[in-house]
């Protein structure tokens, strides 16, 4: 039988942040086109705040119940809102965001585009999830404007003033300016839930403890900017412009169907980075380019998998907090279509122009045996502000 809410039945429910008619924010969980006050219905006062934190540092055991109770609510007629009445938030306070590398089709293609005459891979990748920190504070929702960021760029194919980017004498010599290669990756975000303790790493298994739910995300990037900056340190303003994540978070109990093994890891990691068989997620991404889809990439290509992310993230003893925000990196399967970035996509050629507009949107097994739909991810690209 077709799923009568389209994705977002009784197996998904997932949570969100609201507001009607600019009244208080407070949670609410998405049922078909409709949203459920949960805060309103179950009274719980750590769900009438503007963010999903209170509920999130609570653990695994009152999310379980929260779920049934929702669940119960909407079985027995609660009395429901339309999704088209409500304004939504960002569903939840970032604190540290964290954004990794996890596939190695992506990792690969970006190597001999970077770096043509050397191996794709790095020595380390195989041994642990690369990542770096990002930028908490520009954590947006679905739907937020992304103005084209300026910055430092040394090459440009665009205007006269910029074109040369060196001297007669072939030093690099960059100019201030709009990023003239502004690019997508398509990710998702997992958000925990438990802190952990400084000093005590979280086991590989202690996962389900901790994060509480996945988020769809783009990580915008200005890849002129980026090629300029990141050597040695990684990446930084080229990323730190804006996140956008989707206003809807997924419980991982609602993903219970769709774990999956990803492929066979060769060398074999460190044990701390888990037991042989890595179990991934099996969830399908979408990349939509001004109504058109461009690319279908498959997380469940993926090579390290959101488990060993948390246990690589917090492996020298650092802490977890209610609220941080890892991504999976930029998802792109073997085929030239499963590609989720621009940069991979045209190689290079060509990259987002004002007023394009990107949506992400995401699928996965549900547990009912349909499938659900995870909150989608959309954005449109501003002029850059200039003085
Ligand atoms: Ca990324």
């Amino acid at each position: 039988m077709t799923d009568p809410h389209s994705g977002f039945g009784l197996d998904h429910l997932p949570y969100g942040v609201f507001s009607v008619a600019g009244g208080a924010r407070r949670v609410g969980v998405r049922h078909g086109d409709r949203v459920l006050d949960l805060a309103a219905s179950t009274g719980r006062p750590e769900l009438a705040t503007p963010s999903l934190n209170a509920l999130m540092a609570l653990g695994p055991e009152v999310w379980r119940q929260t779920r049934e109770e929702a669940r119960s609510l909407l079985e027995a007629g609660a009395e429901t809102l339309p999704l088209a009445d409500v304004e939504l938030h960002l569903p939840f306070e970032v604190a540290d965001y964290v954004d990794f590398y996890a596939s190695e089709h992506h990792a690969t293609n970006v190597g001999r585009i970077l770096r043509p005459d050397s191996e794709p891979l790095l020595p380390n990748w195989k041994h642990l999830p690369v990542g770096y920190h990002g930028r908490a504070g520009t954590v947006v929702p679905s739907g937020t404007p992304v103005v084209r960021p300026r910055g430092q760029v040394v090459t440009s194919t665009g205007s006269a003033q910029r074109s040369t980017g060196s001297t007669s004498d072939g030093r690099a010599v960059p100019t201030y300016g709009p990023t003239e290669r502004l690019d997508i990756e398509a990710e998702l975000g997992f958000v925990v839930g438990t802190p952990s303790s400084l000093g005590d790493p979280v086991p590989y298994a202690a996962f389900g403890e901790h994060v509480f739910g996945v988020v769809g995300l783009n990580d915008w990037s200005a890849r002129d900017l980026q090629a300029w900056e990141y050597v040695p340190l990684g990446p930084f303003l080229g990323k730190s412009f804006a996140t956008t994540i989707s206003h809807w978070v997924t419980p991982v109990a609602a993903l219970e169907a769709a774990w999956c093994d990803l492929p066979a890891q060769e060398p074999t990691p460190l044990a701390y980075l888990g037991p042989g068989q890595v179990r991934g997620l099996d969830i399908d991404v979408e990349v939509e380019l001004d109504g058109e889809v461009v690319s279908r990439p498959p997380y469940r290509t993926m090579y390290w998998s959101p488990t060993q992310m948390l246990a690589h993230l917090t492996a020298n003893g650092a802490s977890v907090r209610t609220g941080d925000l890892f991504a999976s990196g930029t998802i792109s399967g073997p085929a030239e279509d499963q590609r989720g970035s621009l940069l991979e996509l045209w190689w290079g050629e060509r990259f987002l122009d004002d007023g394009a507009e990107v949506v992400l949107r995401y699928s996965a097994p549900g547990t009912g045996g349909g499938r659900i739909t995870l909150g989608e991810v959309r954005g449109r690209v501003e002029p850059a502000r200039v003085d």
